[in-house]
């Protein structure tokens, strides 16, 4: 039950039932609609009656709002009530049940996003997001300054939309989010921010948003480390592309989705590591610093879920071991030991960061190693060479199996050289 014909059929008893939101505007430029949402001139709980009445499963999700997830065919469709804003103070609009499918469009943020379509196919666009759409303009609802103060996230949802589509910010529209922009973070719950975040990181190329975000200056207010990296230069053997921030967004694109928040955060010490090595901290300090202290800070203000933060704490302190370390078995062993279960997270962040620059050799970290050995050189070998149990004897066999697991070794005699060695240097 995907095509929205068929399922405004099915919802066809509803009064003035309209498609409206995100999916008209996909259905009318030949995109896969996400998820199909309808509005109604019913109030709720005769949607909830007239959904029963048809043998339709109906769920009042959000009945506050005027929302009732139907079911059909186990697939679920919200529909809402023809809303209209009675009293809005720059969070979340309190909302009362509108008369018309105008009303409730003119209560929508953009005018791509203001399009209905009714279930006789009739396109209902009175804030002509169409022409928006085919000139690549994100343009406000109404007068965008309003606009914004009763809602001051789509300050960031007009970034979001423009860098998704590639389109452009209409002017007036963009003057207004900037002059709002200070105002974003002190009346918006951080929830709807991170939510917009975690919404524009599956889209291909996230930079546009975050620079968009940058640019107006809520990137650094919601994360104060990102204040001025455009200007913190990177160490150019590492780093041709020059300075952090330019970095970083390079890194988020080049990031697969589930790992762009390892890459917004991966670097995020850097302005602090210069201050950290003065202290006379060695290199793998500063991302240590990241991981237990500023990550857990920032996954904190930003509300991130537990299993992420546990995550990036991780990541953001591993990922320069394999570009600065040489791989040693042993060297590859502690860091997989101490990468656990995200060794996959570590590999995805680690190739992103490295982008065309490959340091080839730091791949071994990445791969599947045997699982651990068992020691080659036993007590009996020791015995058949003349040694008796005793003291030695375990010394002997511990410095064999010590070097048998860093150097890969697996000739018996050569093992039994490098133990008797061991025995040496340990009396010394
Ligand atoms: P996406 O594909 O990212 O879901 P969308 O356009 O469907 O994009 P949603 O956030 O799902 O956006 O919201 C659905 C519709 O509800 C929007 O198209 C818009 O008309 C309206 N809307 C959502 N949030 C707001 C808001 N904060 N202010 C005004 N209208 C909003
Ligand atoms: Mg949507």
């Amino acid at each position: 039950m995907k095509d929205y014909r068929e399922v405004m059929q099915r919802l066809s008893f509803l009064p003035d039932l309209y498609l409206v939101g995100g999916a008209v505007r996909d259905i009318l430029f030949g995109r896969e609609p996400e998820d199909l949402d309808f509005a109604t001139s019913a109030p709720p709980e005769e949607i909830l009656r007239l959904a029963k009445a048809h043998g339709l499963e109906a769920v009042p999700t959000g009945i506050e709002h005027g929302t009732i997830t139907v079911l059909i065919e186990h697939h679920p469709f919200e529909v809402t009530t023809f809303r209209r804003d009675v009293e809005t103070y720059g969070r979340r609009a309190k909302v009362a049940w509108g008369r018309s499918i105008l009303e409730d469009l003119s209560r929508r943020d953009f005018t791509i996003g203001a399009i209905a379509m009714s279930a006789k196919g009739e396109v209902v666009d009175p804030f002509e997001g169409q022409r928006d759409y085919e000139a690549g303009l994100i343009r406000a609802v109404g007068d965008p300054r309003q606009r914004f103060r009763e809602d001051y996230l789509r300050v960031i949802r007009a970034g979001r939309f423009a860098a998704r589509y590639g389109f452009e910010i209409e002017v007036h529209t963009l003057e207004a989010a900037r002059e709002a922009a200070p105002e974003v973070l002190s009346h918006v719950a951080v929830e709807r921010v991170t939510a917009e975040l975690d919404k524009a990181f599956k889209d291909p190329t996230p930079s546009r948003f975050l620079r968009y975000l940058y640019d107006l200056e809520i990137l650094q207010r919601l994360i104060p480390e990102f204040e001025d990296t455009h200007l913190l230069l990177q160490n150019p053997r590492w780093h041709p592309e020059g300075d952090v921030f330019t970095h970083v967004m390079e890194v988020v694109d080049r990031a697969p989705p589930p790992y762009r928040w390892h890459a917004l955060l991966h670097d995020i010490g850097k302005k602090d590591a210069a201050k950290w090595k003065e202290e006379g901290w060695y290199s793998f300090h500063g991302h240590e610093i990241v991981g237990s202290r500023l990550i857990p800070r920032i996954a904190r203000d930003l509300r991130l879920p537990t299993a992420l933060r546990d995550e990036l704490v991780v990541t953001t302190a591993l990922h320069m071991v394999p570009a600065l370390t040489k791989p040693t078995p042993r060297a590859i062993r502690i860091f997989q030991a101490e990468a656990g279960s995200h060794l996959s997270a570590l590999e995805a962040l680690f190739r992103a960061d490295a982008g065309e620059r490959r340091p080839q050799e730091a791949w071994k970290f990445f791969e599947p190693q045997p699982v651990p050995v068992k020691p080659l050189l036993q007590g009996r070998d020791l015995i058949a060479r003349g040694h008796r149990p005793g003291p030695e004897f375990g010394r002997i066999l511990r410095a064999a199996y010590q070097y048998q697991l860093e150097s890969g070794e697996t000739d018996l005699e050569k093992l039994y050289q490098a133990g008797l060695e061991g025995l040496k240097s340990g009396r010394r």
